[in-house]
């Protein structure tokens, strides 16, 4: 079927048979291709007088971030170039997280990364990416089945970019704590530095990585995944989340 026939369809389809909001499920969804409605889209990207850093992706005050970073990341060291975000882990898209986070909720998952995509499709096409690797999860919550958003992200925005994801280079070798529920710094580095493992792999040799993960909190489980890549041949690195936390967020 041609665009325009494929078009018509789905607008026929969404006037017959409206669909729910996926998120609040009261409100009719504004297209079955965006299956939220305006008020929650409204709410998953607030705008405002704010800035979001390059390096980090932190959302800051006007003018306090630059190309050498914000004061959140200015002197912390990270082995991916630059990070993209849908926005700040807060009010509805921090609840959204969470959801995506749920057995057989990867539709929530696909759609902040079609939204991620839409906000920084140029730049996601400028790096280039050769291969996409997901944060990978321990064998023991990947058996109760917790937490595979990484993984649907990484197979969305492998499809959108026509990049291939590959899982197995690198994997959790020992469990850990969700990052973003520990506060101190200190313990978020400890909590990741010995628990995920890469092997030296044609798929990474010499080649552009783009890591995925649902949450970035300090960007230590990035900075660790990234050096481990790099230490196993890949040229360079870059990072994608859904949400970024922030101080008590
Ligand atoms: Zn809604
Ligand atoms: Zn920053």
């Amino acid at each position: 079927m041609n665009v325009f026939l494929s078009t018509l369809k789905s607008e026929f389809l969404d006037l017959v048979f409206p669909v729910d909001c996926l998120l609040c499920r009261e409100q009719p969804a504004l297209h079955s291709h965006t299956p939220v409605c305006g008020t929650c889209l409204t709410q998953l990207t607030p705008t405002g007088s704010f800035d979001t850093c390059l390096r980090c992706a932190a959302t800051v005050g006007p003018y306090t971030a630059d190309e050498t970073g914000c004061p959140l990341c200015r002197g912390v060291t990270y082995d991916f170039e630059e990070v993209v975000t849908l926005g700040r882990y807060q009010g509805l898209l921090a609840q959204t997280c969470v959801n995506a986070k749920k057995p057989r909720n990867h539709a929530i998952a696909r759609l902040l990364t079609r939204m991620l995509f839409e906000k920084h499709r140029q730049r996601l096409r400028d790096w280039s990416a050769d291969v996409i690797i997901p944060i990978p999860n321990h064998w023991w919550k990947r058996l109760r089945r917790e937490n595979s958003a990484p993984i649907w992200i990484a197979h969305e925005l492998g499809q959108l970019l026509k990049t291939p994801v590959r899982r197995r280079v690198v994997i959790q070798h020992k469990p850990s704590q969700d990052q973003h529920n520990i506060k101190d710094v200190l313990q978020r580095r400890r909590n990741v530095r010995h628990v995920y493992k890469a092997f030296p792999s044609k798929h990474i040799q010499d080649r552009t990585i783009l890591i995925v993960d649902d949450i970035m909190t300090s960007g230590e489980t990035l900075h660790h995944v990234a050096k481990l890549l790099k230490a196993n041949g890949a040229h360079t690195v870059y990072a994608v989340a859904i949400a970024r936390g922030q101080g008590k967020t």
